[in-house]
């Protein structure tokens, strides 16, 4: 899994930072990616990346501000048009459907693939065999969600090294070890499933939050996650600001994340009154938390691999 920025500014674009849209990579898990928010030019700043708009494969919107939607409808078009047939599911606050619905039509813009737009409440929201998600109101001065990512525990890897040691034929008695099967070869031999297979490893959890004050939902849904992503609009200097405008300090992300016991917090969603060598201070107003603590810039890339998060280099 990777966590791509595709934007990391708050309100409007700036030269620094477009506005909101954070992509989840899940290329290795289920060959798609899952996009949060879709500001304005979205799609320009995809065409600065690997990602195919046919991959897009649920997107999940926080609130209606037109910095976190306004970049929708020119994405949902050139989907279509660069040959994405496979349906695509949007998920978001009420108010949303309608919204789509208008742009697309008095635009007259046609989707050739299944739009399915669905105005969610608090829950989970989808379940698989592979991944939950959970939504949650936030406190925004509109209602505003957070997503909770949930990766399901991975089956134990077959250990092909120890089969072979047993002389099991490669085949499909393998395909039931690996199951979790004990099977019987056909000298009567009896191997177990445990004999051949590691340990189950946990899946990951990821917390992508909306905009938002400091609030206790925030804690609540980020609660042991390996990753949450926070707003940081303003610093400690600015903080008067982010109360008056329904948003976060920099500080307020980082006591949301100890308070839930996460292991990382990146932060997203930066006001344009930060230049780049802004951003060294802000690190330092929340230097003193014990987990690790990153401001994303666009393009910002993060994998999450055995339990460990790392910055990918740019090249
Ligand atoms: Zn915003
Ligand atoms: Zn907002």
């Amino acid at each position: 899994m990777q966590l791509l920025f595709l934007g990391t500014g708050a309100g409007m674009p700036s030269k620094q930072r477009n506005t909101t849209a954070t992509v989840l990579k899940l290329l290795d898990e289920r060959g798609t990616f899952w996009m949060f928010d879709c500001g304005e030019a979205t799609q320009h700043q995809i065409l600065h990346t690997t990602l195919k708009p046919r991959k897009l494969e649920k997107l999940f919107i926080t609130h209606l501000h037109g910095d976190h939607i306004y970049g929708l409808p020119g994405l949902l078009g050139s989907r279509s048009f660069l040959g994405g047939d496979e349906p695509l599911t949007i998920y978001g606050p009420a108010g949303i459907k309608a919204w789509i619905e208008v742009t697309l039509a008095t635009s007259k813009t046609h989707i050739k693939y299944a739009l399915n737009i669905e105005e969610i409440e608090e829950g989970i929201i989808f379940e698989d065999d592979q991944f939950i998600v959970e939504a949650k109101f936030l406190e925004h001065v509109i209602p505003c969600f957070g997503y909770k990512v949930t990766q399901k525990a991975l089956p134990p890897e077959l250990l092909i090294e120890k089969t072979d040691a047993l002389d099991v034929p490669r085949g499909p008695l393998l395909r039931q070890l690996k199951e979790g099967y004990d099977v019987e070869l056909a000298d009567g031999r009896i191997v177990k499933s445990s004999e051949v297979t590691g340990e189950p490893k946990d899946g990951f959890q990821v917390t992508i939050l909306g905009d938002t004050k400091f609030c206790e939902s925030s804690i609540l849904l980020s609660k042991r996650s390996d990753i949450v992503v926070h707003e940081g609009t303003f610093d400690q200097e600015t903080a008067e600001l982010a109360g008056l405008y329904g948003h976060s300090t920099i500080i307020d992300a980082a006591n949301v994340c100890k308070e839930a016991e996460a292991k990382h917090l990146i932060v997203n969603h930066i006001s344009a009154r930060f230049m780049p060598s802004d951003i060294k201070n802000m690190i330092a107003q929340v230097a003193h938390y014990e987990f690790p603590i990153y401001v994303a810039e666009d393009f910002a890339e993060y994998d999450w691999s055995n339990g460990l998060l790392k910055k990918i280099p740019r090249e």
